[in-house]
């Protein structure tokens, strides 16, 4: 199975605006906030929080800590906007993410976005195809690091995704 059991939660709409991102890599999360109409913002945030989001008056807006390194700021832009398409009905109060990716939701909402998350930034086809690609002149942690580059992703997120980490 390539795809997440909550790929399958969101609408039919939902995943071909994702799908459309999926044509090309590194995925461009920004951009993909933007078209579901999300604003970005990168900031200082308390207590090191990796992100939040939250809606007020009707405007969602993903807020990202500007001290994390790009690849750690693309996946939590990534955890958050599966926060959007999940968990709706929680962003007027906020959804405040640790770097750990925790919140003072469950832990089954948060691994939710986890898995939604890695969906939209790294599909699969597309880590299998670069694995395939990369095997021939890297091995071992090399190789997963090329891979993860290629991504904009960090090595560990790509050793988690696929299920080696
Ligand atoms: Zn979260």
């Amino acid at each position: 199975m390539t795809k997440s059991l909550e790929w399958k939660k969101i609408t039919e709409e939902q995943r071909r605006v994702i799908s459309a991102f999926h044509i090309n890599y590194p995925i461009a999360v920004g951009k993909l906030a933007k078209s579901f109409g999300i604003v970005i913002k990168k900031a200082t945030l308390e207590g090191n929080l990796a992100g939040e989001i939250k809606e007020v008056a009707g405007i969602v807006t993903i807020r990202v800590n500007n001290h994390d390194v790009k690849a750690r700021q693309r996946y939590t832009i990534a955890h958050e906007i599966a926060h959007f398409l999940l968990h709706r009905h929680l962003l007027k109060d906020g959804i405040q993410d640790t770097p750990l990716y925790r919140s003072h939701l469950s832990s089954k909402i948060e691994r939710e976005a986890d898995a939604l998350a890695a969906d939209i930034l790294m599909p699969m086809d597309i880590v299998q195809s670069l694995m395939t690609e990369n095997s021939k002149e890297y091995k071992g942690e090399r190789l997963y690091e090329v891979v993860a580059e290629n991504l904009e992703v960090s090595k560990i997120a790509l050793k988690i995704r696929l299920g080696v980490e």
